[in-house]
């Protein structure tokens, strides 16, 4: 037997004076590990050295017999230091009780039970700092003798990380809270996705009204859609796809999809128009923002979307009251342009064939000037009215078949002559190039550009017009190149806008209404077709016109390799 194992040292005063409390040892439970002789003591003092945790033997009388490396360096005692005397030595007065209650009753014990117990204390150093500590206790027979291993781990990083992480996460559901808040009283209806198919992560209150109904946290965007008979029109009244859903594009795109209207009906019959806005978010922004949603199954490799809904009604009626408006008062001009127009002409016929009293010059002129002034009424009232009848979804197309080689040079033969420093020239391999269109609605189209090419070229010059067919002559490009004052860069984005005019035209003084681009775009589309332009300002540009052709026109739109030029 070691003599260690035997050697009792006198309990230091200042620790006995502590009056120690007597402890039970049976809280512990039954000792599960009996040893017996020298090697078994050799191998036990081996292990004790080799664990992390500070390990200290102590004796059925509560005396430490042996303590680790690691205990020296964590109690700031050497081993000689503590040999001998209480384990309280490395506990604070007030946790004594605690750890263990009467020692007498520790004999006792079963020796066959395997126990463990984890007490949650401070431990003492010997500079008299304080510092958490997880204490286990093991019952331990050693040559028919009860001792007690306790393993002390210190715990200020995990109850600094505890504390730390209690702090984050009350942090974090303040925020979660104060952002529902917000969201809650904003009127706008707003909501949060994560995943390609957008299952909700986070509402507001608003979302209620504009769905009719609450979507549950989870659920993805289009199986919430179907449960509800919810339909997402566009604003032609067209069924949009999901993939043209402006939340699953953010998704999809990783891109903001900005003011994307959609209209939102119910199986009621009830509809919505909104104004949707999608912004693609980091999906780190969603963390913490419903913990509680297992259904959510969060993936930073997944996509992630804000979405801002906002009920239009309220601008849709005044857009269509003021509609109502342009087209009353553009009906009503009607009437009383074609009486000025009527009798301007019938006093021009009358004094040119001198049924009348003759006109002096000057009368003769400004009943000229008159009859022009009421075609440039005429055509601004046709524009309001077109405008008005597009944003009703009541303009009509009357398609026929026409040859747009024949319609594209009429065009340009009457609007040559309304000008003499511009020459107009048709550049094309071809003879005819038919297609299904409105004749009035595609002249109207083509009158438009080549006019801006014409007005927007105040000094004069070519105006070159070209046609091609492309894409296996299933499609026709007829382009309108000027060398005027070009498009600022920065306002091209918004030229096919109603009333939207580039600024340099104003500062030249050439008036106009900002809307015949518009028309052009409409009724352009209108037919299945694009229109673009390229511009640089103060070198001119270049509009193109892409029209669907006839199908089965590929014979008639055979090619004549004498280039047609006038
Ligand atoms: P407007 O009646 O003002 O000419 P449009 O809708 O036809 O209206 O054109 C919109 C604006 O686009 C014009 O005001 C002008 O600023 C610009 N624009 C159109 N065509 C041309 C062009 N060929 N060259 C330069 N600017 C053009």
């Amino acid at each position: 037997m070691n003599e260690d194992m035997h050697m009792q040292k006198e309990r230091t005063d200042n620790v006995s004076d502590r009056k120690i409390p007597a402890r039970n040892y049976s809280a512990l439970g039954e000792p599960h590990t009996s040893l017996q002789g020298e090697e078994s003591w050799s191998n036990l003092l081996a292990f004790m050295d080799i664990v992390p945790d500070a390990l200290v033997l102590v004796d059925s009388d509560g005396c430490i017999r042996r303590v680790n490396n690691q205990t020296e360096e964590v109690f700031g005692y050497t081993s000689a230091e503590l040999e001998g005397l209480p384990l309280e030595i490395l506990i604070p007065e007030r946790y004594w009780g605690a750890h263990v209650l009467d020692r007498k009753k520790y004999h006792a014990l079963p020796t066959t039970r395997p126990m463990g117990v984890g007490l949650d204390l401070y431990g003492l150093r010997k500079d008299g700092s304080e510092f958490p500590v997880d204490i286990s206790l093991s019952p331990l027979l050693f040559d028919g003798t009860l001792h007690v291993l306790a393993a002390v781990r210190d715990i200020t990083m995990r109850k600094y990380l505890e504390a730390h992480e209690h702090e984050s996460r009350a942090t974090a559901e303040a925020r979660l809270a104060l952002l529902q808040l917000v969201m809650d009283e904003l009127p706008a209806c707003i909501y949060f996705v994560t995943g390609s198919d957008a299952r909700l992560v986070l509402a507001n209150r608003a979302a209620v009204t504009v769905w009719g109904t609450e979507w549950p946290t989870g659920q993805p965007m289009v199986d919430f859609l179907n449960s509800q008979h919810i339909h997402l029109f566009d604003t032609n009244g067209q069924t949009l796809p999901p993939a043209a859903f402006a939340t699953l594009r953010a998704l999809e795109e990783g891109q903001t999809v900005f003011q994307h209207q959609e209209v939102i009906h119910h199986d009621d019959g009830t509809s919505l128009p909104v104004l949707v806005n999608a912004v693609a978010i980091d999906q780190r922004l969603l963390a913490g923002l419903e913990p509680g949603a297992e259904s959510l199954k969060i993936s930073l490799a997944e996509p992630a979307a804000l979405v801002v809904l906002q009920d239009i009604t309220p601008l849709k009626e005044a857009e269509q009251l003021k509609d109502r408006f342009i087209g009353l008062v553009a009906h009503e001009l009607r009437n009383p342009l074609a009486a000025l127009k009527g009798f301007a002409q019938t006093l021009l016929r009358h004094s040119h064939s001198e049924k009348g009293a003759a006109l002096a010059p000057w009368q003769r002129e400004s009943l000229a000037e008159i009859d022009i002034a009421t075609d440039r009424l005429n055509r601004l009232t046709e524009d309001l009215l077109d405008v008005v009848r597009l944003q009703a979804g009541r303009l009509q197309l009357y398609r026929e078949s026409i040859d747009l080689v024949e319609i594209t040079q009429h065009i340009i033969t009457q609007m040559g002559q309304s000008s003499d420093c511009h020459e107009i020239t048709l550049t094309t391999s071809l003879p005819h190039v038919k297609a299904q269109a409105d004749r009035g609605r595609i002249e109207q189209v083509l009158m438009n550009l080549i006019a801006n090419a014409i007005k927007y070229s105040p000094t004069g010059g070519k105006v070159e017009v070209t046609l091609q067919v492309g894409k296996n002559q299933e499609e026709a490009v007829i382009s309108i190149r000027d060398y005027g004052i070009g498009i600022p860069q920065s306002e091209q984005a918004h030229l096919f806008g109603r009333f939207v005019r580039a600024s340099n035209g104003q500062s030249y003084g050439i008036n106009g209404t900002g809307l015949g681009l518009y028309l052009c775009r409409e009724l352009v589309s209108q037919h299945e077709g694009d229109i673009w332009f390229e511009s640089i300002e103060g070198v001119g540009s270049t509009f193109f016109l892409r029209l669907p052709l006839l199908t089965h026109a590929s014979s008639e739109n055979m090619i004549d390799p004498s280039l047609r030029s006038g």
